[in-house]
């Protein structure tokens, strides 16, 4: 079964997203805690996505995303924010979301984004797909989807492979916000571009030298972003 953790502390809008996420053929895990989150995650190590509640009565929404991460976990990670000025902090994406909706959302919206994080999470490469991508200090393994640098393992999130493996197919060559979005999170609404953004920004500090002075993935001012050096 294709598990999903629902931490969402209003019961109302839990069961509302379970019952839609068993009716699209998902097997939710719920919790009201974020403590109670992290340790159903422990006994469920095969969750390939996590719904977080951002204001919780425990530690908050952005806290249980950080803990995942930190121990070593590359899930899809959807935030869900009650509202959109919630997300101007972008805190939760800096501590590794990949993704978050505004409450409130449509059911069809919601599993649109987790579709598509299920995808890429579970997606094996097709046999002639498989290539590795050397590129400056840069390997990139698309067989075990890991990259280096200078020899030394870089931990990435299903979604920051996905960004680098695009520039890598696409090396010193200017890509927009839109056809990044696009292609990495496989939707073709241009309302949350931010994310990008955020995903970038994240991605740099993993990579870069300085992360205040990219040299890797710079900036094409008011158009997007290009792998190049
Ligand atoms: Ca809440």
């Amino acid at each position: 079964m294709k598990k999903v953790l629902v931490l969402e502390d209003e019961a109302n809008i839990r069961s509302f997203v379970v019952i839609n996420l068993k009716r699209s053929g998902y097997e939710p895990l719920e919790a009201e805690t974020g403590e109670s989150a992290l340790s159903i995650l422990k006994q469920h190590p095969d969750t390939r996505v996590a719904l977080l509640d951002v204001m919780l009565p425990d530690i908050d929404g952005f806290e249980v995303c950080r803990r995942i991460r930190a121990s070593g976990s590359d899930m899809g990670i959807i935030m869900l924010t009650a509202k959109a000025g919630e997300m101007d902090k972008v805190t939760g994406l800096m501590t590794g979301a990949d993704d978050y909706v505004t409450k409130p959302f449509s059911p069809a919206e919601l599993t649109a984004r987790i579709d598509a994080l299920y995808r890429r999470a579970g997606a094996l490469p097709e046999e002639d797909d498989l290539r590795d991508f050397e590129s400056g200090p840069f390997k990139l393994s698309t067989r075990n989807r890991t990259l280096e640098k200078n020899g030394t393992r870089i931990k990435l999130t299903q979604i920051e492979y996905s960004v680098i493996k695009l520039f890598m197919e696409n090396p010193k060559t200017a890509l927009s916000r839109e056809e990044i979005f696009n292609s990495v999170w496989g939707r073709d609404d241009f309302g949350e571009l931010k994310i990008v953004d955020v995903n970038i920004r994240r991605l740099r500090k993993k990579i870069e030298d300085d992360p205040t002075a990219p040299e890797y993935i710079t900036t094409v001012w008011g158009y997007g972003y290009k792998w190049g050096f």
